[in-house]
């Protein structure tokens, strides 16, 4: 079994000019990874015209068409690629970005779109052909992100529990219900995340060196996982992709729902599963849903995985999305103010990697053009963001919004109190309405406690007044409309 052929591929040489197909392959990995990464429209909008220009030593070269390009690559883009191209080819110290139509060299015009290809691999130093040897610590060390650490990760309430199993595995692996570690969620949510930071943790690169030896790391997508099984049994090398999985200290599959349907993989995953757990070793899996709910996945192995701890990771909460931008912000040494911080968090609820994804444009678009972020800029900048995460407001909400704004209760939206604390919000209520819904001014008295067609009409006159003449109360209103805006 041509064993060493899995440093060739896996990007580890140390004569990168060694072949071109190698070095192609390895930028479309570099590519398809930032892809993932940064997703589909950030990925067209800036990147997509990237072209490999060569390598020289330990530098390699991207061109771009433009100045334009290339500074806005060189800018938001550079630390990225770098990680990722030393992760694919531990020769190459540092990117050089550079204006230049796409070289004449095959590497640069050979390498296959991203989309081409099957999804970014997470998996520990591949592609490896079957046979090859698992990746031991110097293999998972050159696929994690290095941004996937403990220190990095924001714990609130819907990941803490989650974060703590975590943390309890990479402190002290294999201990006593803590094997298997399942953790779950949805999308984007931090699972890969986690894994990472254990293996990193695990693999020796910690904080603190708590562990005498390294452990030996073997961290791969379940994908991935059934690519090399699959591929060991054309080459009739599954005797030592078995040995060879056997072998490490900890086994992370990442994404195991993907397993569901395919049934021999499964079977193999579960013997290897078991292999290690009856040899004292650490399992973290994670997947879409809980054991109990991967329905299609074979009895026993559910049971064997929920038999050690089980772990979700719950949506955001709006308190956990706001401390993860202003810990991103903070990291990117960045001043985002706290409104748009807030303006975000209201907007983007799917999951972090959006959430991420808007707050990385912004900061990428205010360096680029040296100005402040701003609520307006935000607004334009995430056009495209907001628009996607739109839905039409109605009147009610707009109540509730304004009600917990300036802290009234929401029945005094329609009440008859006349107080300048709670007028005041309804007359916003009421101008928000009318700038948010279509309903007619009739409609919008009715929802305020029937109140008259001419009241609401002085509600919207007063607030456009107020809002010319006092900064302050415009920027609330602004915030508001901003908020609730379909
Ligand atoms: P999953 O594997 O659950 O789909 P990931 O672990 O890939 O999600 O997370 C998506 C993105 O969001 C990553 O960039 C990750 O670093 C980030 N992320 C998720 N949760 C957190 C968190 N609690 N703190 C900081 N970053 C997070
Ligand atoms: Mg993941």
């Amino acid at each position: 079994m041509p064993a060493r052929s899995a440093h060739d591929d896996g990007g580890v040489s140390e004569h990168p000019r060694r072949d071109d197909t190698q070095l192609a392959a390895q930028w479309a990995r570099v590519r398809g990874r930032l892809q993932s990464e940064v997703g589909d429209v950030e990925y067209r909008t800036w990147l997509r015209q990237m072209s490999l220009g060569g390598i020289d030593g330990d530098e390699v070269t991207v061109r771009l068409p433009t100045r334009f390009l290339r500074d806005w690559v060189r800018s938001h883009y550079s630390d990225r690629l770098s990680a990722l191209w030393q992760a694919e080819n531990r020769g190459i110290r540092r990117v050089d970005i550079r204006v230049g139509e796409s070289a004449t060299d095959a590497a640069g015009d050979a390498a296959p779109e991203p989309a081409d290809l099957p999804p970014a691999p997470a998996a520990a130093a591949e592609p490896v052909p079957a046979g090859a040897a698992v990746p031991g610590e110097r293999g998972a060390e050159a696929a994690l992100d290095p941004r996937f650490t403990f220190d990095s990760f924001v714990v609130g309430k819907p990941n803490e529990f989650a974060y703590a199993c975590a943390r309890r595995v990479a402190e002290q692996p294999a201990s006593v219900g803590f094997n298997p570690l399942f953790l779950y969620g949805g999308v984007g949510l931090g699972k890969t995340h986690l894994m990472h930071a254990v293996a990193w943790e695990l693999s020796g690169h910690g904080e603190a060196p708590r562990h005498s030896r390294p452990a030996s790391v073997a961290y791969m997508s379940a994908e991935r996982f059934m690519y090399r099984f699959i591929a060991a049994i054309r080459s009739q090398a599954t005797m030592e992709f078995k040995e060879q999985l056997r072998s490490v200290d900890v086994l992370m599959i990442d994404d195991l729902q993907f397993l569901i349907g395919k049934d021999a993989t499964q079977e193999e995953f579960f013997h290897t599963f078991n292999a290690l757990v009856d040899a004292g070793k650490q399992i973290v899996v994670s997947a879409d849903k809980s054991p109990s709910d991967l329905s299609g996945l074979e009895d026993r192995v559910r049971t064997r995985l929920g038999c050690g701890m089980v772990a979700d990771l719950h949506a955001t909460t709006f308190e956990l999305r706001i401390s993860i931008l202003g810990a991103k912000a903070a990291r990117a040494g960045v001043a985002v103010p706290a409104k748009v911080i807030e303006f975000l968090a209201h907007k983007i609820t799917s999951n972090v990697r959006e959430l991420e994804g808007a707050l990385n444009r912004l900061i990428a678009h205010a360096n680029l053009f040296g100005r402040a972020i701003t609520l307006e800029s935000t607004q334009e900048v995430l056009h495209d963001i907001l628009k996607a995460h739109d839905r039409r407001v109605t009147i009610e909400e707009i109540q509730k919004r304004v009600a917990e704004h300036w802290n009234i209760r929401l029945t005094d939206m329609a009440s008859a109190r006349r107080a300048r604390t709670v007028a005041r919000p309804r007359q916003v209520a009421m101008y928000l309405a009318k700038q948010l819904t279509s309903r007619s001014l009739p409609e919008i008295g009715r929802k305020f406690g029937n109140r008259d067609h001419t009241t609401v009409m002085h509600a919207v006159q007063r607030v456009s007044d107020l809002m010319a003449v006092d900064a302050g109360f415009a920027e609330d209103v602004e915030l508001l409309r901003r908020m609730l805006e379909s």
